[in-house]
């Protein structure tokens, strides 16, 4: 399909970060839309810009006419298998994926580094939004000589259809695992994560060996569009929320119209840490009735008895909504690293007791009920 329409004056506000987020204002003299096989390009011509967009990957837009309009995603088959997509490639035989860019998406005060990592399967691993892929490094495993290293899972940070929209790309959200000596606090090279460095090392066209997809205790529940969804996130543990919120707020899914409600909180160690921001910004602006976004920068500010803020205790702060909303079937959601859950359950357990129920009672009707969703890692 070719579509051309050339408008006078318009005004196109036109996302071109990685996260699909920063949006640039300018007037163009004509716009066109070609859908090609490689997802949806954008051209314009303006008399007094030029800008040209080159970057495949995160290509969303809202005309001023309509600012909430939503990206087309294709191709729309990824929504007709009824049984989830698991294991189709095996550590023994592997995908061999192409790394189409690493981007480093924190700032320069972040403590450690994270990148967002599009690769290219050209559409042969499809995989739903919730689920991980494995990453084989590559190099010799150090405890097995002659054999490779063993998988390292990632959770996919973008829809089915990518961040191009057009099924052939997944995206990660990979923290750089570093080692640094307890004793002299000197970074070790030699100890640092094997699979973390040689993906936000890597080049655009480097190959990489891909598992799965796999895991499916965090697949998004879609049954009822008017479902509560709450994310509670800690660092790359956002990436699966990443990609039910652009399912829910950026992409146009005629099968999946999402009218409830989504509230994401995301735990981080300062502002310059936090993830995907602008795009959770922009769903604020345009869905306010839809999506609410707390977060909690722990080296920035402070809780209530003066200590670092933690999730938790943003939950504590929320936690009569929270529980509001659980009762009426809401789902919760924990991604991130496993510390993060002991505080968690300590909170939600506390709460529960001065409210006057059984935290171990609610906790097994919620699991009951399938609106408990864990992974952590
Ligand atoms: P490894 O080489 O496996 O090393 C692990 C750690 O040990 C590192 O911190 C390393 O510095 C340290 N180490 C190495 N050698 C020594 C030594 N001699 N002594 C002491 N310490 C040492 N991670 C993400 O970043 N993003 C995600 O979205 C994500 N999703 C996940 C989803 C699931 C379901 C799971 C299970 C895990 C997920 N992970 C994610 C974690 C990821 O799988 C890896 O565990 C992580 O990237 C570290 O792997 P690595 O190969 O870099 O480190």
């Amino acid at each position: 399909m070719a579509l051309s329409t050339p408008l006078s004056q318009l005004s196109v506000a036109l996302p071109t970060g990685i996260d699909g987020s920063s949006r640039s204002m300018i007037k163009v003299q004509s716009i066109s839309f070609t859908e090609k096989s490689r997802g949806l390009l954008l051209r314009l011509d303006s008399k007094s810009r030029s800008l040209s967009v080159n970057k495949r990957s995160t290509i969303c837009m809202s005309l001023q006419q309509a600012s909430r309009s939503k990206v087309s995603v294709t191709p729309l088959e990824l929504e007709d298998p009824k049984e989830t997509p698991l294991n189709l490639y095996r550590p023994k035989e592997p995908y061999t994926a192409t790394i189409v860019s690493v981007e480093r998406i924190v700032g320069p005060q972040a403590p450690g580094e994270t990148c967002h990592i599009l690769i290219d399967h050209d559409g042969n691993v499809p995989y739903w939004e919730g689920q991980s892929y494995g990453v084989i490094p590559p190099g010799e495993n150090p405890k097995k000589p002659g054999a490779p290293h063993n998988v390292r899972l990632y959770s996919i940070a973008s829809t089915r259809y990518g961040d191009s929209f057009d099924g052939k790309t997944a995206s990660l959200c990979v923290r750089r695992a570093l080692y640094y000596d307890p004793e002299t606090g000197k970074e070790d090279p030699s100890k640092a994560g094997v699979c973390s460095n040689f993906l936000c090392n890597s080049k655009p066209g480097d190959k990489v060996k891909i598992t799965g997809p796999s895991g499916k205790v965090m697949l998004l529940p879609e049954d009822d569009p008017k479902a509560t969804h709450i994310m509670i996130a800690t660092g790359t543990g956002v990436a699966p929320f990443r990609g039910y919120l652009r399912r829910m707020f950026m992409e146009d899914v005629p099968s999946f119209k999402f009218d409830g409600l989504a509230w994401l909180f995301l735990g981080v160690a300062n502002t310059d840490s936090l993830l995907y921001d602008e795009e959770f910004a922009s769903y604020l602006k345009d869905y306010p009735e839809n999506f609410r976004y707390d977060k909690a920068l722990s080296r920035e500010e402070k809780n209530k008895k003066g200590g670092k803020m933690y999730v938790q205790d943003k939950i504590e702060e929320y936690s009569d909504e929270i529980f509001k909303l659980l009762d009426n079937g809401a789902h919760i959601y924990f991604c991130g690293l496993k510390g993060m859950m002991p505080g968690i359950q300590d909170t939600l357990k506390r709460v529960a007791e001065e409210r006057g129920e059984s935290w171990e009672q609610k906790l097994t009707q919620l699991r009951k009920n399938k609106q408990w969703h864990v992974e952590v890692y």
